[in-house]
């Protein structure tokens, strides 16, 4: 599983490969290259009407 440091408070974040994006228990989202994402819950369910 790839890991990741959180920008904001340095926690580890587990990617999430449903959503492919990291998310952080501080409630900050990151994408794969690290530019920070609306909260998933904005946009999990247009996500996944796309899929
Ligand atoms: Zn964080």
């Amino acid at each position: 599983m790839k890991i990741k440091k959180c920008e904001h408070c340095n926690r580890d974040m587990a990617y999430n490969y449903h959503y492919q994006a990291y998310e952080c228990k501080c409630g900050k989202v990151y994408n794969a290259v690290g530019q920070e994402l609306a909260p998933i819950e904005n946009w999990a369910e247009e996500y996944n009407d796309y899929q």
